[in-house]
């Protein structure tokens, strides 16, 4: 691109001359050359955008609902884990622990615009609400169009087990939609329907393969750690990310399995990602809530990226 000598007058995002024009600070971009003191605002058509290294630059909107930020054990009276991501392509669910049905139904989630379920590890608050979604889709929401669920190896198996175990002959059922299944590896880029899947091992006992996940949807980017000890595959997991979701389970408390707000707190300079927002959290760091500077979920809380 040449660079434009004269600057136009400072105007808007929107349309000039038919093209959609950005307006951004050069010293944001590179190989843009200001001096980081003469913040020059600039004009970019949209066939001449710079995506800064790492960084990435929206065309589309992405909205992420938090239904369940709650722990396995209902601290604060907070709904299990199921975090659904609206993009303009897709709409998916980040983990869905026994308590996503009713979840999902406060915030009137269109459960049949759900596409993908991706699962971080196989422990009911963070499955177990896999038969009660597949229930609901076949005897209320009438679901037609398929649905994959993604996870560790073993997810089929689990999921199946879960389902013929609360709702006998359920895995069996011949319903009008059908579910398949992808088992992701470590550190293997996968598509899931559209999605760009990239799972990270983690340390987090739980019959199966524990990971964080990596998830690319359309120009957006999220990394959510699962539950996990604190282990330097998340900072792989985050790197370049819009937001990353991490447990953190104790304030200071250091227990096996979970990450406290201290550890993540000792690390946050190492993840590069441009948002960091903790979740499944015990009633000990709930109750520290108002002592912490990092950014917290809360059921209901909805963030665009
Ligand atoms: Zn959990
Ligand atoms: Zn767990």
């Amino acid at each position: 691109m040449q660079w434009p000598n004269e600057l136009p007058n400072f105007c808007t995002n929107g349309v000039l001359n038919g093209e959609a024009i950005f307006i951004t600070e050069a010293s944001l971009f590179h190989p843009v050359k200001a001096k980081p003191t003469e913040r020059k605002i600039c004009l970019l058509t949209a066939h001449s955008v710079f995506i800064p290294e790492g960084k990435s630059n929206h065309m589309s909107e992405t909205t992420i609902t938090f239904a369940g930020s709650g722990d396995t054990l209902g601290s604060g009276g907070r709904l299990q884990t199921c975090i659904h991501t609206d993009a303009d392509s897709t709409q998916f669910l980040l983990d869905c622990g026994a308590s996503s049905l009713p979840a999902l139904k406060r915030h009137e989630i269109d459960l049949n615009a759900i596409d993908a379920i991706l699962l971080t590890h196989l422990h009911g608050d963070h499955f177990g609400g896999i038969p009660f979604f597949v229930l609901d889709a076949q005897l209320v929401s009438k679901r037609t169009d398929p649905l994959i669920i993604a996870g560790p190896p073993g997810t089929e198996k689990r999921v199946r087990a879960a389902m013929d175990v609360m709702f006998p002959g359920l895995s069996e059922v011949n319903q009008e939609f059908e579910i398949s299944y992808v088992e992701l590896e470590d550190r293997e880029e996968t598509m899931v329907g559209s999605l760009r899947v990239t799972p990270y091992r983690v340390v987090h006992p739980s019959g199966a393969p524990p990971y964080a996940l990596r998830v690319v949807v359309d120009d957006s980017s999220i990394a959510y750690s699962g539950d996990t000890e604190w282990t330097d595959a998340l900072v792989d997991a985050a790197r370049g990310t819009d937001v990353f979701i991490c447990e953190a389970y104790f304030f200071d408390r250091e227990v096996p399995y979970h990450i406290s707000y201290d550890t993540l707190h000792s690390h946050y300079a190492e993840l590069e990602c441009d948002r960091t927002i903790i979740t499944h959290m015990s009633e000990e760091m709930l109750s520290r809530l108002p002592d912490i500077e990092l950014e917290h979920a809360d059921d209901g809380k909805q963030i665009t990226i």
